[in-house]
């Protein structure tokens, strides 16, 4: 897989979280894709044993919607589109906060938060695209300090392969089960 990263970050990154939690709200923006390691890890954390503790947390805080994954097949231009669901963490109220958030900047999970929190910025749709990366830099005033915390180029690309190998298994999982996530999560039988 080939990422064409943006000038700003092609020769890495500086960035510097201001804590403010505009990222874990408002709609569309609280909403984090969850991977498999992400849940076993919250399960984990909040002591979620059994199927019926599994339903009762997932009512709580997860949710499905529906995620286009495009897929170039080996040694050819051929590129096919797949819609399916995938968990995401539930937003709620007007606001629309991530269900983990409290009193506007406080990440509940922060230890346990899933991969794409602790990757952001450093997502393949905002390094990748200038649109994508200006509008968060508007609303992430960590993203444009150019001070705090290196990311190399060779780190950015690492975080990259890593979203992209996440994606990849889940799809590969779906496939599996026919596009049904029920198959995969159970939990969301009862939810
Ligand atoms: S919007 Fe940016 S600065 Fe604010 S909490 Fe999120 S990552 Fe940090
Ligand atoms: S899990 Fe934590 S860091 Fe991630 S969106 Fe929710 S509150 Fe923000």
């Amino acid at each position: 897989m080939q990422f064409n990263l943006l000038d700003s970050v092609k020769n890495g990154f500086k960035f510097s979280c201001q804590k403010c939690g505009k990222c874990c709200t408002g709609k569309g923006e609280g909403q984090i894709f969850i991977y498999k390691p992400d849940v076993e890890r919250l399960f984990k954390r909040f002591n979620c044993d059994s199927e019926s503790k599994k339903i009762e947390f997932a009512r709580e805080h997860f949710d499905t919607t529906s995620q286009k994954f495009v897929l170039r097949e080996k040694d050819t231009q051929h590129i096919k589109y797949y819609h399916f669901d995938t968990l995401v963490i539930k937003v709620i109220g007007n606001e629309e906060n991530c269900s983990f958030l409290e009193n506007g900047n406080i990440c509940t999970i922060y230890d346990a938060r899933p991969f794409q929190c602790v990757a952001y910025p450093l997502w393949r749709i905002l390094v990748t695209n200038q649109k994508n990366w200006n509008e968060n830099a508007q609303k992430c005033k960590g993203i444009n300090r150019k001070k705090g915390d290196y990311f190399s180029k060779e780190e950015i690309l690492k975080k990259l392969k890593e979203e992209y190998r996440l994606e990849k298994e889940f799809f590969l999982e779906m496939k599996k089960h026919d596009f049904e996530i029920e198959k995969i999560y159970r939990f969301l039988k009862g939810s």
